[in-house]
């Protein structure tokens, strides 16, 4: 067996952990984040060229895993996690291609790290009998992957709170349809009140007597790392095509899916630069163009699974690179709603492609790109299905947008929510009762 890998905290206040602690802890004792004491190297020549997702990630992964005992069956977890297509396809206009990560059950690229976590979690041996509960607070699109990928698995329960109104309607649906071990609660208030309200019962200790409670948010490193496997695999091909590093534009909130991107290259495989594009909230963009690091409230935007001012890897990207190296190789650029908007409209007039609010932020900063003279090839990461903000998109597209069949499926079944005052008190007491 080869030298395990073991993962630090980002605060550095508390002793190293292997990889199943890792996962199985969420966020390291002292609060910050586990990373990998020293970054692997990969080879290109490590990869089968003839591999599928599934074996791209798993060679990519095995020094992540080595030693640990989740190793032998980092095979077989990739193999249920990433077993749903990831194309890499061109676009009419020049140069372009899209990277579409949202072909999974719930249409959004948060299926990939939550179906892996959930395999991850399924081999952890537990010595407690009781259910564990995960508790997870979602602005849309992480809940119903949770959810989806806990759904029917035995000693685990999924407790979902999402901000009452401020999803939109399919993805509102897609949040109470489970049922069975998976409860979905409408908070009245804000998803960062849904945050505050987990984070309240994970940290109390008289209730986790009671309520055995894991959580499964974007911190996890069981759903950061599997995030690495497409932007490696599409690279890896880009390649061996091409000859030359991938550029990739990245919509972004949590930071966890462009950090994947950022990660692969520090292994050493041919991701070239990397673009991040945000909504109206600033932060990231305020900080890479040489401000402050200043976290601060999220403002809501019709791309609403980026409205997040206090993004939660930063301090994984502080980790890796150092401020100086960050403001120079890492752009950033905010995208109002107006401009999502308009790149939506535009697009399908004129090219027949209907993006996804988030999509198109990155697609109205290649568009900007185009217009400044820059004729490279971009490929711009599709973060998630069209048909899930079907509010905001047919009206600007004018058409209905076809729903991909699991979701139509999902669409089909009841949905029911419980309302919930966004109280932390309220959620413990709701969790003593009902889960008891
Ligand atoms: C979560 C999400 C994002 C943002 O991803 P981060 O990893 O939080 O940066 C972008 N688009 C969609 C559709 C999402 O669900």
């Amino acid at each position: 067996m080869s030298e395990a890998l073991r993962y630090v905290s980002t605060r550095g206040d508390c002793p190293a952990a292997g990889l199943s602690a890792a996962i199985a802890a969420g966020l390291a004792p002292d609060g910050g984040l586990y990373v990998p004491q020293t970054m692997p190297r990969r080879d290109i020549a490590d990869f089968d060229p003839a591999g599928t997702l599934a074996d791209t990630a798993t060679t990519l992964l095995a020094p992540f895993f080595a030693g640990d005992p989740l190793a032998d069956a980092l095979p077989a977890i990739c193999a249920e996690a990433l077993d749903f297509p990831v194309p890499h396809r061109a676009l009419t206009t020049d140069g372009a291609h899209v990277l579409e990560l949202f072909h999974g059950p719930t249409a959004a690229f948060k299926d990939i790290g939550a179906r892996f976590l959930a395999a991850c979690l399924a081999r952890l041996p537990r010595a407690d009998t009781r259910p564990l509960t995960i508790l997870v607070a979602t602005s849309g699109d992480t809940g119903a992957a949770v959810g989806a990928a806990f759904h029917d698995r035995p000693g685990v329960r999924v407790v979902i709170l999402y901000p009452d109104g401020k999803v939109s309607p399919r993805q509102a649906h897609q949040l109470g349809c489970f049922g069975d071990n998976v409860t979905a609660l409408r908070v009245a208030g804000r998803f960062d009140d849904c945050q505050r309200m987990v984070k309240a019962a994970l940290n109390d200790a008289s209730l986790q007597a009671v309520v055995p409670l894991s959580s499964a948010n974007s911190i996890s490193l069981g759903r950061l790392l599997p995030q690495m496997s497409y932007y490696a695999h599409a690279a890896l091909g880009w390649w061996r095509e091409r000859g030359q590093p991938l550029d990739l534009i990245v919509p972004t909130g949590n930071l966890g899916n462009a950090l994947a991107a950022l990660w692969v290259r520090e292994l050493g495989l041919p991701v070239g630069r990397v673009h991040l594009t945000c909504n109206a909230n600033a932060t990231l963009p305020e900080f890479l163009a040489g401000a402050d690091y200043r976290p601060r409230e999220a403002v809501a935007t019709i791309a609403n699974a980026m409205d997040v001012g206090a993004p939660s890897n930063v301090e994984r990207l502080r980790w890796t690179f150092d401020d100086a190296t960050l403001r120079r190789e890492l752009p950033a650029t905010c995208v109002d709603d107006a401009a999502i908007r308009d790149t939506i409209a535009r697009h399908a007039r004129e090219h027949g492609e209907v993006f996804c609010p988030h999509t198109a932020t990155a697609m109205h900063v290649l568009d900007t790109l185009r217009a400044a003279g820059d004729r490279d090839d971009w490929t711009v990461v599709a973060t998630a299905h069209p048909a899930k903000f079907e509010s905001v998109v047919e009206p600007l597209v004018g058409h209905p947008v076809a729903v991909p069949p699991a979701l139509a499926a999902m669409l089909a079944r009841p949905s029911l929510a419980d309302p919930l005052a966004a109280d932390d008190g309220t959620l413990k007491a709701w969790l003593k009762s009902a889960l008891r």
